[in-house]
This record gives structure tokens, C-alpha cells and sequence, in this order.
């Protein structure tokens, strides 16, 4: 076990100057990912700073017409929130379709925002890899790489980012706050993760003193025409191999406004303007379904072990679409298990 030090911040200002004296300490919310990374030597900070006593576990309705929910709400309160069950389903069935429930009762909406990967050499401190030790080398490009990118990977990273629910937060195009000793930021959703580039060890566009505070619903939600699809090799606590997750609008048959997002298949949730574009003011029909996913699909690479993951994610984005269409979302139920 590594020595560390460890401080409970009582305020958000203590949190950002604690965060500030160390540049290797690291916050700590439900622990479930950054515990496990530092009993495996992944994770090495020398001190940790404590954020659960922050009073940021409150869901608040926004002036727009959103909702904006605080970085410290636990998964499994937020999946079973009222407003979020009524006008944002997709997010309740993303966050429960992801780990189990003793984790969902630990881990924080920052902290499943900015939970690592789950490569299995970036957890093996006995093999090469970028993302923990740049320059050292990838071992997943040649190595086993099932559960890995077919989408905007680079030659020194392949990983993918595990969360199921920032797949459903990219399609409502949520925004997040954070704070830091420069002050405050918003950070639209598409820029929080970044692909991996040359620099594969920065997950995201956050600076390692910033805090999330918050991430803000947009008032549009896709509460009768959504679905989030996970497709995995067990039914429950397992990563996605390939997950989708859709918000329509329709008039009558007619696709007004159409956005889908991939989880499992790259770096950050993979949403494509060119792929959706071939979903408005078109019949929500099979063609127009299929003509988006070979759109979204068109630049997919895949690396021997996880090439099949394209034509899964072909034929998962039609399925989704279709129930998504027909009002029909056949996800994880919600509903609360006593
Ligand atoms: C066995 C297992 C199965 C899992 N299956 C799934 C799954 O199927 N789908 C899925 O989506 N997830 C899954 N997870 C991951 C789980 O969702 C994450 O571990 C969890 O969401 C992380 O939240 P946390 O609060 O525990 O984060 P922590 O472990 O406390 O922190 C994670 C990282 O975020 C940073 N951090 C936390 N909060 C903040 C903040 N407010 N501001 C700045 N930095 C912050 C920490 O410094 C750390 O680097 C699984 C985990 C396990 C262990
Ligand atoms: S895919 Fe990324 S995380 Fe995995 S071994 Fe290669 S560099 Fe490391």
C-alpha cells in the first residue's frame, strides 16, 4: 500500500486550495474507481482530499427549464429521481444499466464523469502502456483488444470510456460545471473527454486543480421517443461491448430532431453531426435508421480482437433507433429494488 495523506474539505473554496498545494493529490467522492486504481498501483497520489461533505448532492430546477445536479449525487439517487425518471428516462435507464447496485449507492455523478478506462493492461503494472506511462508503449494494439476503440483511436491509445452514463448525457448535451482557483467554468459535454491523441494519459479537458461541481440538464429531455441499449456479455455488471443511446423527436412519422451516442467504442461518447444529420425530416423507417448508423460508422478501424464490434454497432444503432421510434425503450427497468 502507498503512503498518502489525507484531508476532508468542508467547503468547495477549502476543496480547490487543498487541491491546489499538492499537484499529485487527487479528490475523492464514492472511491469506487480511484480506490481500486491505488490498491493496484495505477493511481499513485501522495494525498487525497475528501469532497463527500460538500453540499453538492441536491437535484435543482434550472431558470431554463433544466435541472442541474450536484457533483456529489449518488448514481442510484439520481437514476431513481423523480424529474429525472419523467423528463430524462434515458438517463435513469443509462445509469442503471451500468455496474450494480452497491456501486450505484457509492458513486458520485463527478466521479462517473471521470472515471478511468478499463483496460486491462492500463491496470497491469507488469505491461506497456501510454495512458500510464507515456512514451512506454500500447499493449492493447497487437495485444487482446475486444473490449477496445473502433472510433477515433490513435496509435497510442485504443482505450474507450467505460461510463454508461455519460453515453445518455451526451445526447441530451449537458453541460458541466467546474471550479477551480482561477474561478468558475461551464464545459459543454462534448469537450469534457478528449480522444487520445499523442497524450493518451489526459482523459479530459479539466486541469488537474478544477473541481466539478455540477452537471446541467438542458430543459429538452426525449421522454417519449428515447432508448439506451446496452449490449455486453453478461446482462448485469458487466462494460459495455457497445451501448447506444437515443433521444427523437417526431411528428407523426417524421424524424424532427434525431440524436444518437455510442458508448463502449471510443475515448468519450461518440456522437456524430453527419450521422444525425441523415435522421432529420426523414421517415422513421429501417432505410433511414440504417443510412445513420453506415454514416456514423463509416470511419470505424478495428484491431483484429474487437473488429466485430462494428457491424454490432451497426446493427445495435438500428435496433435502438427502431425502439426508440416506436416509443417502445425495452431498457433496464428503473424501478427500485427493495
Ligand atoms: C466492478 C465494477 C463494475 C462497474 N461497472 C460499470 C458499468 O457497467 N458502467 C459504468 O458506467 N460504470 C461502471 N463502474 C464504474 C463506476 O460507475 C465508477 O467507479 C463510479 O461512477 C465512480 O464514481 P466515484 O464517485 O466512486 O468516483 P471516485 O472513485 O471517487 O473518483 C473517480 C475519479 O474522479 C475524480 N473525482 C471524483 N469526483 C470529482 C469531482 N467532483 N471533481 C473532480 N474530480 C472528481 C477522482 O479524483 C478520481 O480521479 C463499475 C465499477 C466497478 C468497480
Ligand atoms: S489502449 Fe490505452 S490504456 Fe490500454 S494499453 Fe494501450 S495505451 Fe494503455
Amino acid at each position: 500500500m502507498i503512503n498518502f495523506q489525507y484531508a476532508r474539505a468542508n467547503n468547495i473554496a477549502e476543496a480547490v486550495r487543498l487541491i491546489g498545494r499538492n499537484p499529485n493529490a487527487k479528490f475523492i467522492a464514492g472511491g469506487t474507481n480511484l480506490i481500486d486504481l491505488m490498491k493496484m498501483d495505477v493511481e499513485q497520489p501522495t494525498a487525497v482530499v475528501d469532497i463527500t461533505r460538500l453540499p453538492l448532492t441536491e437535484v435543482d430546477a434550472t431558470p431554463g427549464g433544466g435541472l442541474r445536479i450536484g457533483a456529489l449525487v449518488r448514481n442510484t439517487d439520481l437514476a431513481y429521481h423523480p424529474l429525472i425518471e419523467q423528463r430524462y428516462p434515458v438517463l435513469s435507464s443509462a445509469i442503471m444499466a451500468g455496474a450494480s447496485q452497491q456501486l450505484r449507492n457509492m458513486a458520485s455523478t463527478g466521479g462517473n464523469l471521470l472515471q478511468r478506462t478499463r483496460c486491462h493492461y492500463f491496470y497491469d503494472t507488469a505491461t506497456a502502456c501510454n495512458k500510464r506511462e507515456p512514451g512506454n508503449g500500447c499493449s492493447a494494439i497487437e495485444g487482446h483488444n475486444r473490449m477496445h476503440a473502433i472510433l477515433g483511436a490513435s496509435d497510442f491509445c485504443i482505450a474507450v470510456h467505460p461510463s454508461d452514463m455519460c453515453v445518455a448525457l451526451a445526447i441530451l448535451e449537458a453541460k458541466v460545471h467546474a471550479t477551480s482557483a482561477s474561478g468558475d467554468r461551464v464545459i459543454a459535454f462534448a469537450d469534457l473527454h478528449r480522444l487520445p491523441g499523442d497524450t493518451p494519459q489526459r482523459d479530459t479537458s479539466l486541469d488537474g486543480g478544477e473541481i466539478i461541481t455540477a452537471v446541467e440538464l438542458p430543459a429538452r429531455g426525449f421522454a417519449t421517443n428515447y432508448t439506451y441499449l446496452k449490449i455486453r456479455d453478461r446482462l448485469s455488471y458487466a462494460f459495455a461491448l457497445v451501448s447506444i443511446a437515443v433521444g427523437l423527436e417526431l411528428d407523426g412519422d417524421i424524424i424532427k430532431e434525431g440524436r444518437f451516442a455510442l458508448g463502449g467504442v471510443a475515448h468519450k461518447p461518440w456522437r456524430d453531426p453527419r450521422a444525425e444529420a441523415e435522421l432529420r425530416g426523414q421517415p422513421a423507417i429501417a432505410a433511414t435508421f440504417a443510412r445513420a448508423a453506415d454514416a456514423l460508422l463509416r470511419d470505424a478501424k478495428g484491431y483484429g480482437g474487437n473488429t466485430f464490434k462494428i457491424e454490432l454497432a451497426r446493427r445495435g444503432v438500428a435496433r435502438a433507433l427502431t425502439q426508440a421510434a416506436r416509443g417502445a425503450p425495452q431498457s433496464q427497468s428503473s424501478k427500485r429494488i427493495i
